[in-house]
């Protein structure tokens, strides 16, 4: 069965917390109407059926006689909590066998193991939030950066839906007005102001566009800055990039129980991602540039946002490092000339390297790293984007937005043309349709299964 048409009349429950994890509690979630009464069937302590909301209370969990757990548990009263059900929060110790044993005995007791995403799907279905909201909800718990973090907790909190419903609002005033038009068609009155039509889908437009044009920077924040270190053999590119991510593997590892399995490839710099691609080939000091290469290398420069070109003067004349400067300009994409192994380099080499304004570090040495992360930041032109500003991350939502677009731009070919009222309605509807699916006003069984079975089961 899929998530959506999933019957919301059960009382769910799964693990909250990280399963396997090392922690020294864990939470289990329970939401639905039975969730209280459930839960007090098992729990021996305070009668929970009687407690107040947002009320914590110390007892334990028994199956008949047996103790399973001490544990403390959370109680909260719909519709006064995140999936608006009554819900509890029933915190034990983090072992594998009581989270078991306790997530089992409810479901005996009549509860049902959740579904991936299902405490935010009902959270969105009983209006608690929004869709792209609860979107917001996986990005959050994903985000691994001060960047990301700020972009989902803003659209959590919903900055992005109200900009939205306000323009939303305004337009179906407007449909309901020229659909009143339909039923006076004989009598050829508009009760619609024509130019204030115009002007309101002329503003929606204009902030449509804004957001579109956002996604691309908020995908940067979202998803880290894809770097490219090019270079020939042997001019250092594993050296720096290991350079690079040592220093925050050392940074990283000074916090008890962290591991680098996920951000293998990425850097952060003041907050922003940095993330390296195809690096693996970079570790194999695979030919980068070499006449067969080129093609595949130009494919991956591409795909950056932002190349460190590294040239080593004791090997590279300083013609054809201008010549491969020429190509990589063709490219279009930002660059960082970089002259490595500053340490064997003789002043007339400097000289001579000085008409191209590289940065000089030594990737062996670990100079000049510093000054290269300032220039990162510095290329990618991140310092004038102001998180507190709506951004789009999602390509779901880019996708609606640009189907608004089109819809926008019919309804105002057909106000300036002569087109009846109802093809203009159709066109209007059409747009507020697509405005709808971002944030749930419009969405389909499909659409809903489709972004909650990315969550994982207790979200
Ligand atoms: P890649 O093929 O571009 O990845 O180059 P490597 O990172 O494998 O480096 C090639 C050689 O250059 C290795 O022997 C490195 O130790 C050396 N190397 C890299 N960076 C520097 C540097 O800044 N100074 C010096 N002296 N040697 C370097």
């Amino acid at each position: 069965m899929s998530v959506s048409t999933s019957n919301t009349q059960d009382t769910i429950v799964a693990l909250a917390t990280s399963p396997g994890s090392q922690g020294a509690i864990a939470v289990i979630r329970v939401s639905g109407t039975d969730a209280i009464s459930l839960v007090n069937s098992v729990f021996k302590g305070k009668d929970l059926n009687k407690q107040a909301s947002h009320t914590i209370h110390f007892g334990t969990i028994r199956e008949g006689e047996e103790i399973i757990d001490e544990v403390l548990v959370s109680l909260f009263v719909g519709p006064n909590s995140y999936t608006k059900e009554n819900s509890v929060e029933i915190s034990t110790h983090n072992s594998k066998y009581i989270i078991e044993r306790v997530i089992n005995l409810l479901i005996r007791k009549g509860a049902r193991a959740a579904r991936p995403g299902e405490f935010t799907l009902r959270a969105f279905l009983n209006g608690g939030l929004d869709l792209s909201q609860a979107e917001a909800v996986a990005d959050l718990i994903a985000s691994n950066s001060a960047a990301s973090h700020q972009i989902a907790m803003q659209q959590m909190r919903g900055g992005f839906s109200n900009q939205l419903k306000k323009l939303r609002e305004d337009l179906v005033h407007f449909a309901s007005l020229i659909e009143l038009e339909l039923d006076f068609s004989e009598e050829d009155v508009e009760f619609a102001n024509r130019d204030q039509l115009k002007a309101l889908i002329q503003k929606i437009y204009s902030v449509i566009n804004k957001l579109i044009a956002s996604f691309e920077q908020g995908n940067v924040l979202k998803n880290g800055v894809p770097v490219v270190i090019a270079g020939k053999p042997n001019v250092g590119k594993s050296t720096l990039l290991n350079a690079l991510l040592n220093e925050e593997r050392a940074i990283v590892s000074d916090i008890a129980g962290t591991t680098r399995d996920t951000i293998e490839d990425e850097i952060n710099i003041k907050g922003i991602t940095f993330r390296f691609i195809d690096t693996a080939g970079i570790r194999h000091t695979e030919d980068v540039i070499e006449a067969k290469g080129v093609e595949r290398t130009r494919e991956k420069m591409k795909q950056a946002r932002l190349i460190i070109y590294l040239f080593d003067p004791t090997q590279d004349k300083i013609e054809a490092v201008q010549e491969q400067i020429q190509e990589v300009k063709d490219l279009n994409i930002p660059f960082v000339t970089i002259i490595n192994k500053s340490d064997l380099i003789t002043e007339s080499q400097r000289a001579e390297y000085q008409v191209l304004n590289p940065l000089y570090i030594s990737a062996k040495e670990q100079l000049g790293i510093e000054e290269l992360k300032d220039e990162l930041l510095n290329q990618v032109n991140l310092s004038n984007i102001n998180t507190d500003d709506v951004m789009v991350t999602n390509i779901r939502h880019v996708e609606a937005l640009q189907h608004t677009q089109t819809a926008l731009e019919k309804v105002l070919y057909g106000i300036d043309n002569p087109v009846t009222s109802d093809f203009l309605a159709m066109d209007i509807r059409q747009a507020l349709h697509h405005l709808g699916e971002i944030t749930g006003t419009v969405t389909t069984d499909d659409l809903l299964d489709n972004i909650f079975s990315k969550f994982c089961i207790g979200k």
